[in-house]
């Protein structure tokens, strides 16, 4: 219990915290990755790509889903081992050498990546793809058993990790624009875009598929976030150098807050010159999302759902803490 309220304490910290440390890891800065109500969007979204042997249990409990998408982020400065399993630094697999592919560097079963770089050097540098694998497994284990509690909760955690390693962002060491002058980007691009312009966009993704090889689909995703970073970071770049700097910034009332934000001329601006790209990485996490939740449900043997439809099925819901350093023998590729 203690425990507990120790890291809610902590959590309630974090902003007061993050306005005096500058730390060159993932900290601070991005603690709300896709912003909380990206996360819980996506969540939302992925439950109408299920067919219909999983749609109907997962949408008597879409307000589980949704704010559980956020669980992990919560946790993330009170639970050692958790904040890693947020992202992938892949340009330090490059050490500075031009022309380099650190996907060409980096194994993708996580035994070979630790025999190459040691379990601490991966860590330092982030985790995500590995996780989500991991994660995977355990949501296959658990309707397996049809604990449908564990179901729950790791169907709405393993949304979130999969929306992180969506963003572009969370794949390389210059996370919030640090080291190029660009401070503040990290949230503009997960957080400010899609809550200005999410409600435009086209969500028609069509329905989950099963993935064969759940490890590598993840790493396809992180590819795909990671050739992106350059023009995150170049496009807005472009356009700090020719707006007018008194009205890139506006100030807005959250609360009892007055926050400062990047105004709504300066980011319609940059969501154009990004021509869609928050939209498509929004839609791919979408449609990831439930693909492995589909996935994982088929290889348990397409359990019956529809008897835990009933709310009076449902246990109590038991927050589980993850251990404060997973067992690295669990992190195996699990295919
Ligand atoms: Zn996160």
């Amino acid at each position: 219990m203690k425990k507990i309220v120790s890291i809610v304490a902590l959590v309630a910290l974090i902003p007061i915290l993050c306005g005096f440390l500058e730390k060159d890891i993932h900290s601070c800065e991005n603690h709300s990755s896709w912003g909380f109500y990206g996360h819980k969007r996506i969540n939302e979204l992925a439950i109408y790509s299920l067919p219909e042997g999983m749609f109907g249990f997962y949408k008597a409990n879409m307000d589980f889903i949704i704010e559980h998408s956020v669980d992990p982020d919560k946790r993330r400065y009170g639970v050692k081992g958790e904040a890693e399993c947020h992202y992938i630094d892949m340009d330090r697999y490059c050490f500075g050498q031009a022309g380099c592919d650190p996907f060409e560097n980096v194994p993708k079963h996580w035994n070979d990546a630790v025999a190459k770089y040691s379990e601490d050097s991966l860590r330092a540098h982030g985790i995500v793809p590995w996780h989500v694998n991991l994660m995977v497994y355990k949501l296959t284990k658990a309707f397996e058993e049809e604990n449908i509690t564990r179901v729950l909760h790791l169907s709405a955690e393993l949304g979130h990790y999969i929306g992180d390693a969506h963003v572009p962002l969370h794949t390389t060491s210059n996370y919030n624009g640090q080291k190029t002058n660009q401070r503040g980007i990290h949230g503009f691009w997960e957080s400010r875009l899609p809550e200005l312009y999410d409600l435009n966009y086209d969500f028609f993704i069509g329905k989950a598929e099963y993935i064969k090889t759940p490890l590598d689909h993840i790493w396809g995703k992180i590819r795909q976030s990671y050739a992106a970073v350059d023009s995150v970071l170049l496009m807005e770049q472009q356009l700090n150098s020719t707006f007018p700097s008194d009205r890139k910034y506006s100030y807005e009332v959250r609360g009892q807050a007055q926050v400062k934000v990047y105004s709504e001329e300066y980011s319609n601006t940059y969501h154009q010159m990004l021509q869609g790209q928050v939209e498509r990485r929004m839609k791919s996490a979408v449609l990831t999302i439930g693909s492995y939740w589909y996935t994982a449900w088929v290889n348990a043997g397409q359990p019956d759902l529809s008897k835990f439809i009933s709310k009076g099925n449902l246990p109590e819901y038991q927050p589980e803490l993850p251990v404060s350093k997973p067992d690295s023998l669990s992190i195996r590729d699990h295919e």
